[in-house]
């Protein structure tokens, strides 16, 4: 239900994703695993066109974009299936914690205010975080900021939502809080695809993993695969780095 074919993207010189080519069904979890600087954060960007793929195709739900030959307003219909969860949180500072989830509700999706507001409160008690409705970010502790992020993300009930390092921001004792919500998303069977360096959690949520390493899939497989029987030893020295 997402596939991505063949997808190659260069920055100048720098080939920095390679024949990327994945598949993703409905309703899994995939996790991208890989040193810094690999191209996970790109691949993710690509998926949604905030980066334009040199070459490939991206299909989600059955809505198929080829880099090389489309229309520019493909770009937003494909975009629109998806969520969008950052690294630093990329909250409106100037907005509410409720305000910055019915911002894509009622900026990108034009839903009537009252009835946004009403989404975006039940959005604040899945993730536990009522009380805090009328809180500026700068009132917010990372995890609740982030919290936050990914609430704004499920807001707009996408098919596929993109997640980059969701806790690499944050201070070790607030990761639990965002993780624990990520988990609680999987067993709703919410399709994602998460990129992360946090091993235990990606071993447990994941039901099939990507390893990237200089911009090509060097190694996949399910959860179990990748970090019980690693095959290559490019992965293999890659998890030693986390024992
Ligand atoms: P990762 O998320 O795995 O750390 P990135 O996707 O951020 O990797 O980066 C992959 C490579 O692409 C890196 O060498 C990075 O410097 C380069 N890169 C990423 N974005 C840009 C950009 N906008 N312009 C030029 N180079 C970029
Ligand atoms: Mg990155």
């Amino acid at each position: 239900m997402i596939r991505i074919d063949n997808l190659n993207k260069s920055f100048g010189s720098l080939h920095v994703l390679k024949d990327i080519s994945i598949r993703l069904e409905e309703r899994k979890v995939l996790v991208l695993i890989g040193p810094s600087g690999t191209g996970k954060s790109t691949l993710l960007r690509c998926i949604n066109y905030l980066e334009k793929p040199d070459s490939g195709i991206i299909t989600i739900d059955q809505f198929s974009v080829d880099a090389k030959n489309h229309k520019k307003n493909e770009e937003y219909e494909l975009r629109a299936r998806t969520a969008m969860v950052f690294q630093n949180y990329s909250l409106f500072k100037n907005k509410t914690a409720l305000e910055n989830i019915m911002e894509p509700l009622t900026a990108v999706q034009k839903i009537p205010k009252k009835e946004a507001e009403g989404q975006a409160r039940e959005i604040l008690e899945a993730i536990g975080l009522t009380e805090k409705a009328d809180s500026y970010p700068s009132q917010l502790s990372g995890g609740q900021q982030q919290r936050i992020g990914i609430g704004r993300a499920m807001a707009v009930n996408p098919k596929v939502m993109l997640i980059d390092e969701p806790t690499s921001s944050l201070d070790p004792e607030l990761v639990g809080e965002v993780l624990n919500l990520l988990y609680k998303l999987a067993k709703e069977n919410t399709t994602m695809i998460i990129a992360t360096h946090e091993m235990a959690f990606a071993r447990h949520i994941a039901d099939h993993v990507v390893f990237l390493d200089e911009g090509e899939i060097a190694e996949e497989g399910t959860s179990e695969e990748i970090f019980s029987a690693p095959k290559t030893q490019r992965l293999q020295q890659f998890l030693r780095k986390f024992e």
